[in-house]
This record gives C-alpha cells, sequence and structure tokens, in this order.
C-alpha cells in the first residue's frame, strides 16, 4: 500500500511511523509513506494557505486552491489514490472502515488545520472521516491513527498474523481481559480457569467474558453483536442489571 499526506506539518509524521511495529512495516514494505508540505503547491512570496472566513468570524480557513493542486498533481503519481479528509463533521472512523481501508491500493490523507477548509475544498475527498466528537486543532492525529488501524490490518504488519483476528471490535464484542505472569500480584489473583490448560474452557470464558465486557462497558455494541441466544439473555441481564448500579459503577468491575 502507498498513503500520501498533505498536512502544513509534514515533520510531525515520520517520529511516529519511523517507530516501532509502523518503522518495521515500513522496512519490510507492507507500506510506502510520504508526507507532503501544502505550502509546495503554494504561488506567493509567503507560501500562504489560508485566509478570513467570507462572513466574518474567527480564525483563518484553508484556501481551497493549494489544496486541489495538490490533491490533482498527487493523484496523477500512479493508481488513483482513495482521498480521505479529516473533520470533526465526518463519518466517525470506525474499525469496519479500517477494515476497508486496509484493502486500497493506494490512500491520500488530506489534514486540516486552524478553523477548517474552505468548503469546496471537500469535493475532492471520497469520504470524510471524524475520529470522534471533540476537536482537534489539525487532521494530523486523526490521520497518524487512522493510518496505524490500517495498516496493522495489513497481513504481514504484526509480524503474527493472529494478533489482529481476535480482538476489540473484530467480532462485534469488546476484547476480553488478558492477564500476564505473575498469577498473583499482591493478592490479586489471575481467573484459575486461565491457568488450567484446558483450551475449551479457556475459550469458553474468554467468550464468556467478552460479552460481559461488552454489555457493561459498551451496551450500545450488543444489539449488532452476533450472540447466541442465551448469550443475549446474559447480555440484556447484566445491562439491565448495570442501569441499576448507580454512576456506572459496573464499568469498573471488569
Ligand atoms: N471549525 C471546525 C473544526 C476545525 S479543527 C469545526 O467546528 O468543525 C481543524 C482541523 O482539525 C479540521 O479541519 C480537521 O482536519 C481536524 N480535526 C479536528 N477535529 C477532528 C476530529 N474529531 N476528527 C477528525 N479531524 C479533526
Amino acid at each position: 500500500m502507498r498513503i500520501d499526506v498533505v498536512s502544513v506539518i509534514p515533520e510531525v509524521f515520520e517520529p511516529y511511523l519511523g517507530a516501532s511495529i509502523m518503522g518495521r512495516a515500513r522496512k519490510r514494505d507492507i507500506f510506502a509513506f510520504e508526507a507532503h508540505d501544502l505550502r509546495t503547491w503554494t504561488h506567493d512570496r509567503h507560501r500562504t494557505v489560508d485566509d478570513a472566513p467570507f462572513g466574518g468570524g474567527q480564525g483563518m480557513l484553508m484556501k481551497c486552491e493549494p489544496i486541489f493542486e495538490a490533491v490533482r498533481a498527487l493523484s496523477q503519481e500512479g493508481p488513483r489514490p482513495r482521498v480521505v479528509f479529516f473533520s470533526p463533521t465526518g463519518t466517525p472512523f470506525r474499525q469496519a472502515d479500517a477494515e476497508r481501508l486496509s484493502h486500497e491500493e493506494r490512500l491520500l490523507f488530506v489534514c486540516g488545520r486552524y478553523e477548517g477548509m474552505d468548503e469546496r475544498a471537500y469535493e475532492l475527498a471520497d469520504e470524510v472521516i471524524s475520529l470522534g466528537d471533540y476537536v482537534l486543532t489539525g487532521g494530523e492525529l486523526a490521520a497518524l491513527a487512522v493510518i496505524d488501524a490500517v495498516v496493522r490490518l495489513i497481513p504481514g504488519a504484526l509480524g503474527d498474523a493472529m494478533s489482529a483476528a481476535d480482538e476489540s471490535f473484530t467480532d462485534g464484542l469488546l476484547e476480553y481481559a488478558q492477564y500476564t505472569r505473575p498469577a498473583d500480584f499482591e493478592g490479586r489473583t489471575v481467573p484459575d480457569v486461565l491457568l488450567s490448560g484446558d483450551h475449551a474452557a479457556v475459550d469458553r470464558w474468554r467468550r464468556k467474558n467478552a460479552v460481559e465486557r461488552t454489555a457493561l462497558k459498551r451496551p450500545d455494541l450488543i444489539d449488532d453483536a452476533p450472540l447466541s441466544p442465551e448469550e443475549l439473555a446474559f447480555a440484556r441481564e447484566l445491562m439491565a442489571e448495570g442501569a441499576l448500579a448507580e454512576g456506572g459503577n459496573a464499568r469498573h468491575e471488569c
């Protein structure tokens, strides 16, 4: 996969995407990455990328001309990229979107800054992603989050193919609780079944724990999760209890 990013602060990407799992994935050619300075596509002496909004109001907006130029120029290099913009007004990003984007040959991310972008620039976007219901100072962190979530799904990126298969959201549920040594930390013990060596029993415990955690922490996911009738009944019971528990105390229990 090839990923290009357009930003007014292109230098923020390298430290993260050059380190650890992302860095290794790049070295192994799982993905190629380049960050481009939006100012490359300006033509005035000050390399201006922003201007005051028509109609007044606070702050500056990103001008549309450099964005059009950048996306047009980069789109002409090689296969047509899927063009992604970022905005709090976009579609909330979910694991299924990461999955979908992980099959693209080329992605081009355009990061907003300041008060956002001239609305006409959005015409270039194949999709607009929101990272969540809060406002960042720029699209760079959103781009990094999306790149990370997408790249780790490309076969070979994590080294161990299994580790992406069994996680939160993949089967519509949050992941079960996990433990490592020591089995007893200052009296806090690990569930016995995990030490039993009985793989079928471990699988049953994990499935039940995943249903339980999801029902208590993210009841909004339960309706779409593929559950057996017994699991659904169990989840509903927990959700009813959770609704009764004052102030969401149950959230911290598992
Ligand atoms: N005035 C805008 C916010 C602009 S924030 C509004 O109220 O909607 C500046 C830039 O940061 C945006 O253009 C976008 O690229 C990025 N950004 C901020 N919050 C974001 C979020 N929750 N998800 C994705 N991108 C975000």
